[in-house]
C-alpha cells in the first residue's frame, strides 16, 4: 500500500521533516487515462490535498501510456517527426513530453548512483557535433565512463569556434552566424571540467583514480585540478594507435560509436541535428540513464552498468525508469519501491541476501 513519505507542498512543515501520519485517506478520483482509482490525500497540518499521482513522475501529462514508448523510439536512433508519427502525437508534443523525460531521468540517473567501487577506471573523450548548422556552429562532446561497466558518468555539449579549412564562403557563413548569435565562445575546458567533476563526486573515496584518455594537451592539467595530482594516475594513448579491441581506449571509443549510432542526432550526415545546444544535453542525459540502468553492458550479460556498480539490484524496465518523480534530490522515492520508500532509506537498507 501506498504511504505519501511527504506533504508535497513545499512550504509545509511536512514536506521538510515530515512526521507519521501527517496526512489521511481523502477517498479517490478516476482519470480516463487509467484502469485504477486513484487514492487522494489530506495533509493534516496545511490541509492540502493530493493523490498517489502528485508523486509519479506522469504527473499531470496527457496521454502518459505513450512515455514509455516515446523513450524506447528515441533511444533506437528513431527523431522526433517519426516518432510523433507512429505514436500519433503531434510534433510540439512529442518535444514536450522529451523534454519532460530527459530531466527526470537525469535526476533519476544522479539520485541513483552511489560511490565507485575500487578497481574502478575512467575514460575520457571528446567528440563533435554540432547545433543548428554544421560549418559555423560546432560542438564539442565531452565523454566520461567507467571502463569496465561501461556505465555512462557525464556529457554535455560546449561551443567551440569552428575551424578546419575556410573557403570564402564558409567565412562569409560564420560572420553571417555571429551576426545572428554573437561572437561564438570556445567553452570546450569548462565542458571539460564539469564532466570530469561528475567522475570526482562518485569517486571521493577512492585511494587511487585511474583516468585513461588520449594526448590531447589540456587534459593533464583539468585532471589533475580535479581528481587531485596525489592519487590520479592518468594513462595517455596516441590516438594513432589502431582503434580495436587491443586499443587501451576501446571501451569509450565503443561507447562514442553506440550513443552516435543510437541517438538520431548524433549521426553523422544525418537530417535528425539539434537546433539548440541545450536539447542535445537532454538527448545525451536520456541516452545516458537509458544505457546505465536499462541496457545490458554487453549482448551476453544479464546485468546493467549501473547494476555492476551496486547502484541497482537488477535492471530496470523502461516503465519503471519513469516512475516516480525525481525532484527532490534522494528524498525522492525509489524506482524500484512501491510502498513509499525514498532512495535515501533505500540505500540504508541492510543488503538482502
Ligand atoms: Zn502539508
Amino acid at each position: 500500500m501506498f504511504q505519501p513519505p511527504r506533504c508535497p507542498n513545499r512550504q509545509c512543515r511536512q514536506h521538510h521533516d515530515p512526521k507519521p501520519r501527517f496526512c489521511r485517506r481523502n477517498g479517490f478520483y478516476r482519470a480516463s487515462c487509467r484502469p485504477r482509482p486513484i487514492q487522494r490525500f489530506l495533509c493534516r497540518t496545511c490541509g492540502r490535498g493530493f493523490s498517489r499521482q502528485t508523486f509519479r513522475m506522469d504527473y499531470r501529462d496527457h496521454k502518459p501510456h505513450l512515455n514509455a514508448p516515446l523513450v524506447r523510439l528515441l533511444v533506437s536512433g528513431v527523431g522526433f517527426r517519426q516518432s510523433a508519427r507512429q505514436l500519433n502525437l503531434s510534433l510540439t508534443c512529442t518535444q514536450l513530453k522529451f523534454r519532460k523525460i530527459a530531466r527526470h531521468l537525469r535526476r533519476l540517473d544522479l539520485n541513483l548512483r552511489g560511490s565507485l567501487p575500487p578497481g574502478s577506471s575512467l575514460q575520457f573523450d571528446e567528440f563533435e557535433t554540432y547545433e543548428g548548422e554544421r560549418n559555423t556552429r560546432p560542438l564539442s562532446v565531452p565523454f566520461l565512463i567507467e571502463g569496465k561497466t561501461r556505465y555512462v558518468l557525464w556529457s554535455e555539449a560546449a561551443p567551440i569556434r569552428p575551424r578546419g579549412r575556410m573557403s570564402e564562403k564558409r567565412k562569409q557563413a560564420i560572420q553571417a552566424s555571429e551576426r545572428r548569435h554573437g561572437p561564438r565562445k570556445d567553452l570546450s575546458a569548462r565542458g571539460i571540467r564539469r564532466t570530469m567533476q561528475r567522475g570526482a563526486d562518485v569517486a571521493k573515496h577512492l585511494t587511487f583514480i585511474v583516468l585513461h584518455t588520449d594526448e590531447k594537451s589540456i587534459y593533464p592539467g583539468i585532471a589533475r585540478e580535479v581528481f587531485g595530482e596525489s592519487r590520479l594516475v592518468h594513462v595517455r594513448t596516441n590516438s594513432k594507435v589502431a582503434r580495436d579491441t587491443l586499443n587501451p581506449l576501446f571501451p569509450i571509443n565503443h561507447s562514442e560509436a553506440m550513443i552516435r549510432d543510437l541517438t538520431g542526432r548524433l549521426r553523422r550526415d544525418s537530417w535528425l541535428t539539434s537546433k539548440l545546444r541545450r536539447y542535445l544535453d537532454l538527448g545525451l542525459a536520456l541516452w545516458g540513464t537509458w544505457r546505465n540502468y536499462v541496457r545490458r553492458r554487453f549482448n551476453y550479460d544479464e546485468e546493467s552498468p549501473a547494476q555492476l556498480l551496486g547502484f541497482v539490484p537488477r535492471r530496470l524496465r523502461v516503465t519503471e525508469l519513469l516512475s516516480w518523480r525525481q525532484d527532490w534530490s534522494r528524498e525522492s522515492l525509489h524506482p524500484l519501491a512501491q510502498g513509499g520508500t525514498t532512495i535515501a532509506a533505500w540505500k540504508r537498507r541492510p543488503p538482502v541476501s
